[in-house]
């Protein structure tokens, strides 16, 4: 029982950033998702910049860029 309310707070927990828009870039080379398009990290992209929700990036196994904490 403990368990099941662990797993449904962790996923309430993940379902509140899910529509968050973050940028990354279209290379199988990133590491990281970004909050805005100005972000220097993000800015050395040379593929397309996407526009995708949070948990999409995470999906991707993307972190959060080091510029942005
Ligand atoms: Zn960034």
């Amino acid at each position: 029982m403990l368990k099941i309310l662990l797993v449904s707070a962790l996923v309430t927990l993940l379902s509140v950033s899910d529509d968050t828009k973050v940028y990354i870039c279209d290379s199988e080379n990133a590491v990281a998702y970004h909050y805005t398009k100005e972000c220097r990290g993000i800015k050395r992209c040379t593929h397309e910049i996407l526009k995708v929700t949070k948990k999409e990036a995470v999906e991707k196994e993307l972190k959060l860029c080091g510029w942005e904490y």
